[in-house]
């Protein structure tokens, strides 16, 4: 199948909550790219469909303006003949962290780390943006074939402070499993240690392999090689209070890279004492 008279439809690569996901191929670019549809659906109002669309427009043009490499990028939005619309991206081949996390398995630490600090450049990036994501979890994290941590899925971004008015009045939409508190409770405009709060909650998962609700136990209590420096990250990030965790992604980021380093130079002095 030819979709729009551009892109052939090769095969479906996930589900959205509103239409699949298909791995296409651009004919006039000759380059794989993932299609996202919104699909007219005949058994919902002319009022829901309106606001579906403008959702997804509002989606698209928030992506639109990323061209970072830790943010799936955006190509394209097409409308078929029944209004149907496409969201052309910018194709991950990796699949979302979601496939790779296991329950009960932890990832790799120097993994970890890496998505980890991918995903705290791109909360960093969108913040100079003033958008907040608010649906931070493994399904919206896709890692490309060399390893590169991409944030997706903007459908319920808080962009600026446009939607205040409503902001002030109904829930913050998002994934309950993975809100911060702030996120949970309130109504009122969020900042990015609200995503922070998130990406903790996503670190915790890739570093025990379960979630930090069932417990709330520190990750070295299910998985004894999380570094004490990593774990102490992992708790700032999950303080209750915003005003006691990382106020900034970029804050965030300097001690997850400083684990890093650490963890490298750790790994260094075993194979040197090896060699010696
Ligand atoms: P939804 O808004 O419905 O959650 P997503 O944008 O999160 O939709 O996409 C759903 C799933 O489709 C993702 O978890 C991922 O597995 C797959 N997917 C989405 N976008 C891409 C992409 N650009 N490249 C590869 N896979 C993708
Ligand atoms: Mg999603």
């Amino acid at each position: 199948m030819v979709l729009v008279g551009k892109y052939r439809i090769d095969s479906v690569i996930g589900q959205g909550g509103f239409g699949k996901v298909y791995l296409g191929y651009d004919l006039d670019m000759g380059r794989y790219v993932a299609i996202k549809e919104l699909l007219r659906d005949a058994h919902i109002s002319p009022d829901e469909w309106q606001r579906y669309q403008e959702r997804f427009r509002r989606e698209t043009r928030t992506v639109g303006q990323f061209t970072h490499p830790n943010v799936v990028g955006a190509y394209a939005l097409e409308t078929d003949l029944d209004g149907s619309l496409y969201l052309v991206l910018e194709y991950v081949e990796g699949g979302s962290l979601k496939e790779l996390l296991q329950p009960g398995k932890p990832l790799d630490i120097e993994r970890a780390l890496r998505i980890a600090c991918d995903i705290c450049r791109a909360v960093e990036a969108i913040y100079q943006q003033d958008i907040v994501h608010r649906d931070i979890k493994p399904g919206n994290i896709l890692i490309s074939q060399d390893g590169t941590a991409k944030l997706t899925d903007f459908g319920v971004a808080q962009v600026g402070h446009e939607s205040l008015q409503t902001q002030y009045t109904i829930p913050h939409p998002g994934t309950p499993a993975y809100k911060s508190p702030e996120q949970a409770t309130s109504t009122g405009y969020l900042d990015q240690r609200s995503d922070l709060y998130s990406l903790g909650l996503v670190l915790y998962e890739m570093l025990t392999g379960r979630p930090y609700v069932r417990d709330r136990q520190p990750p070295r209590q299910h998985n004894p090689n999380v570094p004490p420096a990593l774990e102490a990250v992992v708790l700032k990030a999950l303080q209750q209070a915003p005003d006691d965790r990382y106020q900034t992604a970029a804050e965030m980021l300097r001690d997850l890279e400083r684990v890093q380093t650490e963890s490298v130079g750790g790994q260094l002095r075993i194979v040197l004492s090896r060699l010696s």
